[in-house]
C-alpha cells in the first residue's frame, strides 16, 4: 500500500532548499502535509510564506519552533515572550493550527528554576494563543539537551505542565528520537491522550556522531517507531506523521532523491 495521506516533512529535514524549492518538492513528490521552521518563512516574511502555502494547498501541520523562555533576567524573559506571541502571529500568517515550544535552557541554571520560568513564559502567551487560534505543543526534547536547549525532558514533565496550565490550547509533542528510551512513555503517551498535538519520527544512530545533526533516516537505527505510533493512535492521535530529520549527511546529498527515501521509510518503517 502506498498511503502517504498522514506523511508531512519538515523544511528542516530539506534544509538546504528554500522555502518555494521546498514547496514544490513535496508538491511534486506528492508529500500533503509540512511543517514550517521560523528560518524558512524569514525570508519571504510570514504573510508571503502563508500566500505560497495556501496556493500550493499543503496542509500546513505546524510552525517550529517557539519557546526558549527561560533567562537570566528579567528583560530576556520578556524578549522571549514577545518572540513567542510573534511565532504565534507568525504561524496565524501561514495557516498553522500549531507552534511547537522547545522550551529552552541556559547553561548553569538550575534546572527546576528553567522549568518554572518554562511555565511562568507559556502562561504568559496563552491568551494571545488563544486569540489568534493557535494551539502549542510542549515538546520534551532528550536530556543530552538538557544544558541549552530544554530544561523539559521526559513527556511526563510535559504532561504535568499542561495539567498545571488547564488551558485548550496547551498539549504536547510526542517526538521519538527525543523520547524512545523513557521507561514511562507509553504510560504517559496514554496520560496525554487527547493532548498529543504533534508526532514526529526520524531514528537515534549507533553510533550517533553529533549530538544535533546525525539523526537517521527511519529504520536506520534503534527506535521501535511504529510501536510508539501505535501508542499515540490508542491514546487517540489520529493525525500526521511528520518526518523531522538533522542531518549533515542527508543534507549534503541530492534532495529530490532525498525525499523519496524518506516516502520508501515513511511507508517501511513508520
Ligand atoms: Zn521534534
Amino acid at each position: 500500500m502506498t498511503d502517504f495521506t498522514r506523511l508531512c516533512i519538515h523544511t528542516m529535514t530539506t534544509k538546504p532548499w528554500s522555502l518555494r524549492e521546498t514547496i514544490d518538492g513535496y508538491v511534486r513528490a506528492g508529500v500533503p502535509g509540512i511543517t514550517v521552521w521560523r528560518q524558512h518563512v524569514e525570508p519571504v516574511g510570514a504573510e508571503e510564506a502563508g500566500r505560497m502555502l495556501r496556493e500550493s494547498e499543503l496542509k500546513v501541520v505546524s510552525l517550529c519552533r517557539g519557546g526558549f523562555f527561560p533567562g537570566v533576567t528579567h528583560a530576556k524573559r520578556q524578549l522571549a515572550i514577545e518572540d513567542n506571541k510573534r511565532a504565534i502571529d507568525e504561524a496565524q500568517a501561514i495557516g498553522a493550527p500549531l507552534v511547537v515550544l522547545v522550551c529552552g535552557a541556559v547553561p548553569g541554571m538550575v534546572l527546576g528554576e528553567a522549568r518554572k520560568q518554562i511555565l511562568d513564559g507559556i502562561a504568559a502567551v496563552l491568551d494571545h494563543a488563544k486569540q489568534a487560534q493557535v494551539k502549542l505543543g510542549i515538546e520534551p526534547l532528550h536530556p543530552m539537551y538538557a544544558d541549552s536547549r530544554s530544561a523539559v525532558n521526559t513527556l511526563e514533565q510535559a504532561n504535568n505542565m499542561v495539567s498545571a496550565l488547564q488551558s485548550p490550547w496547551v498539549g504536547v509533542t510526542v517526538d521519538v528520537y527525543h523520547l524512545w528510551w523513557d521507561p514511562f512513555l507509553q504510560s504517559e503517551i496514554k496520560r496525554a491522550g487527547k493532548t498529543i498535538f504533534s508526532f514526529h519520527v526520524c531514528d537515534w544512530r549507533t553510533p550517533t556522531r553529533d549530538l544535533l545533526n546525525d539523526r537517521g533516516l527511519m529504520g536506520e537505527g534503534c527506535i521501535k517507531i511504529p510501536l510508539i505510533r501505535k501508542w499515540v493512535e490508542e491514546a487517540g492521535f489520529n493525525g500526521p506523521v511528520e518526518v523531522e530529520i538533522f542531518s549533515d549527511e542527508y543534507w549534503a546529498t541530492d534532495q529530490v532523491e532525498y525525499v523519496e527515501k524518506i516516502k520508501a521509510a515513511y511507508l517501511k518503517h513508520c
